[in-house]
């Protein structure tokens, strides 16, 4: 009880309603530590949507409008959006406000954040967490998003400990665990797990849709393209904002990936079938004994 009296936010502001900001805003109001929660978003609909849905009591389309006297602001728009979102609210944004983000890259995230609100680097907690779910929009917010997942929160050098303490509280009330990380460790780490296996998602579903037999191929296509491409639903004006945020640790993956591909190849134009099996079995255990490490983790918390 001590600790959600020490964390409870008056004003929450959260700006891109969306699965990630309306999640948040549900998780949080759930664990009684939020009153009342203010949305910013660039379409009347969906912030429509959200006051509909109880995700938010208050809705702007500005957010300069929206963040006078909020106690923590978190931003959850595209990464694209983040320099004209925080050019916006620079100015108007008062020095105890607490702001933190929630997008998937965060060395460009930073950079902005450093450009757009420099007076504002004690107080501004970069912040990623590790849920999410290939649908979007404020309709697809659930409380229980991050209900045993992970956060990463990669501080700034400039932060105040009672910020970064702040952040942390507020997660952890959102049922993640978090853990700290450089914002290098971070990109590479999300560039190898999460960026590239969308880019390949995507790229497949192209392949069949430039496929002259498309509409045979897609009618025979199965489970097992449907698991490899759920990803392939993702929005994608955000998956091009985080390409793009994350170009050069993207490429880093890419390349390595095109070279296990020639691998690949290699034994297949060579016909070599115990090396063909002994690359998928290489790869079929890993992924067994992340399965099974995942499983007992999840038993753990
Ligand atoms: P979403 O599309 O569900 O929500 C984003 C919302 O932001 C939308 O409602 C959109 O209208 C609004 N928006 C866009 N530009 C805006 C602007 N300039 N001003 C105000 N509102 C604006 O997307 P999401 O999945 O919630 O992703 C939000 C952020 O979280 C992204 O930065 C993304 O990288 C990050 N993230 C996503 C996932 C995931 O799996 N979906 C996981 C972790 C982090």
């Amino acid at each position: 009880l001590t600790c959600q009296v020490m964390s409870r936010i008056e004003k929450l502001v959260v700006v891109g309603v969306g699965l990630i900001g309306g999640s948040f805003a549900l998780a949080l109001r759930e664990h009684g530590v939020v009153k009342h929660v203010v949305g910013v978003g660039r379409s009347r609909e969906n912030l429509d949507h959200a006051l509909g849905l109880g995700i938010i009591d208050e809705a702007f389309t500005d957010a300069a409008r929206a963040v006078p006297e909020a106690d923590l602001v978190l931003l959850a728009v595209p990464v694209g959006q983040l320099p004209a979102v925080m050019l916006q609210m620079d100015k108007r944004l008062d020095p105890a406000t607490v702001v933190t983000d929630a997008g998937s890259t965060k060395r460009d995230v930073i950079r902005h954040a450093r450009q757009h609100l420099p007076k504002h680097l004690t107080r501004f907690v970069p912040a990623h967490p590790v849920a999410g779910t290939e649908h979007s929009g404020a309709a697809a917010a659930k409380r229980d998003l991050y209900r045993g997942k992970r956060v990463v929160l990669t501080p700034l050098p400039e932060n105040d400990p009672a910020a970064i303490r702040l952040v942390r509280e507020l997660w952890r009330d959102c049922g993640a665990s978090v853990d700290e990380m450089s914002a290098d460790a971070h990109d590479a780490v999300f560039a190898a797990v999460s960026h590239l296996p969308h880019a390949l998602a995507f790229a497949l579903v192209n392949l069949i849709v430039d496929h002259p037999l498309r509409d045979s191929l897609f009618s025979f296509a199965a489970s097992g393209f449907r698991d490899f491409t759920r990803i392939a639903s993702s929005s994608p004006e955000m998956w091009r904002d985080i390409c793009v945020s994350n170009y050069d640790a993207l490429l880093t993956e890419l390349g390595a990936y095109e070279r296990e591909l020639q691998r690949f190849r290699h034994l297949l134009e060579a016909q070599d079938s115990p090396g063909i099996e002994a690359l998928f079995k290489r790869a079929r255990d890993a992924r067994e004994a992340w399965l099974k490490g995942r499983a007992s983790a999840t038993k753990t918390k």
